[in-house]
């Protein structure tokens, strides 16, 4: 058992002691079994909410119509949940009837896919009634019971079950698969946040390559809001998607993904907005792409006399730590690096990058409050600082001056006085 879990037993041995069934389940299960990371332990038992409640000290009543209330114990909370059924299922997602039942395996019923069927007691003991463990073994991701039914009753799992697919590297088993195909216009009852949060997971996983195709064969994306990852290629199989497992960060994936799509960067900022991605990560991946085809359009990646001042300019415009995962994404990625004019070209990037005095403000040997008392006594705050700090920043950036205090207060100096006389 993962020490995540082993930290949990307290809980389970309480629950145990006042009489009540208890057990660990779901992705804990499965990933304990695989020897992969626990993300986050989950508790399934026999005891009602209110009796939950009353046996821990330190409670939070997180869902308690669904059955769940959230223990906290040795610094970490966990989600106790009351065995439970589903019923009635609006709109595609959500059940809007859950019954608390008394045993186990019904509640194990209601749960999405095999692997994810499982319980373990607090001994180590595994509960397998759905053939949980034989799938694990073969590789293959199946539906708890009708897949046509399971579908349709909750769309999320058309994702949920490629997701698996592609995170674990398994195959989908032949009725699963053509439940999905069948069902594949059901996902856009599902919100985009949640369908954002699938995709993410798929490409942060192992084998981002096997999500697209799945995608991709099960036109899956073609029937819902997300036509962005079909745009661009054509791929029946996994192997001639291109493959960005040697992309080490999950934002660049997703640069590359949508690069190649050929998704403009506007479109890509209202995608990933609709994903609900933090407005800084939407930023740092559209900078990227936006970056991409700035330095293929301007002369920056050639060998031309201005490239290395227009490559400067990208660097200050999208700023130096997007400039870097960029360069790092055209040299991981398979094929973007060929749309450069020339193949030493990222090399001589890097290597200019290297040489800036400096790439960024705080690099600069002059601040604000330098500006600020160098313009004197009188001298207002204002949007002149970040102008002149900016100013300076890009012909320190060039090598036009180099970065030491004295020269560039001297040449902040003669800025102001341009800027007096032209007043
Ligand atoms: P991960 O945490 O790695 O994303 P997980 O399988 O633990 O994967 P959770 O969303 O944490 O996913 O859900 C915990 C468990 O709840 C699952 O293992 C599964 O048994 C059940 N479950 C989650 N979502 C669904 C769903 N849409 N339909 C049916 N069962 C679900
Ligand atoms: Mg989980």
């Amino acid at each position: 058992m993962q020490e995540m879990m082993r930290q949990a037993a307290p809980v389970l041995e309480r629950l145990n002691g006042a009489g009540f069934e208890a057990y660990y389940v779901g992705g804990c299960v499965r990933d304990a079994a695989l020897g992969r990371p626990v993300a986050d332990v989950d508790i399934a038992t026999s005891a009602q909410p209110e009796q939950v409640l009353a046996l821990f000290a330190k409670t939070l009543p997180t869902g308690l119509q669904h059955g769940t209330v959230t223990v906290q114990e040795g610094g970490h909370s966990y989600e106790v949940t009351t065995f439970r059924m589903e019923t009635a299922y609006e709109r595609h997602r959500r059940p809007a009837e859950v019954t608390f039942i008394a045993d186990l395996t019904g509640d194990l019923l209601r749960r999405d896919f095999t692997i994810n069927a499982m319980a373990m007691d607090r001994f180590g003991r595994v509960v397998d009634p759905f053939g949980g463990t034989a799938d694990l073994d073969a590789g293959v991701i199946r539906c708890v019971g009708d897949p046509e039914l399971r579908l349709q009753e909750d769309a999320l799992r058309l994702l949920r079950g490629i997701r698996f697919a592609s995170v674990l590297g398994y195959r989908i088993a032949k009725s699963t698969w053509r439940a999905i195909v069948r069902h594949r216009r059901l996902l856009r009852h599902i919100a985009m946040e949640r369908v954002g949060v699938e995709l993410d997971k798929m490409l942060a996983g192992p084998y981002p390559n096997r999500a697209l195709a799945l995608l991709e064969r099960s036109a899956l994306w073609r029937e819902t809001k997300i036509p962005l990852l079909g745009v661009g290629f054509d791929a029946p199989s996994c192997d001639q998607v291109p493959d960005w497992s040697g992309v080490a960060d999950t934002n660049n994936r997703w640069a590359g993904v949508l690069l190649a799509a050929r998704i403009a960067p506007e479109a890509a900022n209202a995608w990933l907005s609709a994903f609900a991605f933090g407005r800084c990560r939407v930023r740092r991946i559209t900078n990227r792409m936006k970056l991409h085809h700035a330095a293929i359009e301007s002369d920056a990646t050639g060998d031309a006399a201005g490239s290395r001042a227009s490559w400067t300019e990208l660097v200050l415009r999208y700023g130096q730590d997007d400039a870097q995962a960029w360069l790092a994404l055209i040299g991981q990625a398979p094929g973007l690096a060929a749309s450069l004019p020339d193949e030493a070209g990222a090399a001589r990037l890097a290597e200019w990058m290297r040489a800036m005095p400096a790439a960024t403000l705080k690099e600069l040997a002059v601040n604000g409050r330098d500006l600020t008392a160098l313009a004197g006594a009188g001298a207002r705050q204002g949007p002149w600082v970040k102008t002149l700090l900016n100013e300076l920043l890009a012909a320190c950036a060039r090598g036009d001056i180099p970065n030491d205090k004295q020269a560039l207060l001297t040449a902040a100096e003669t800025y102001l006085r341009n800027a007096k006389e032209l007043s």
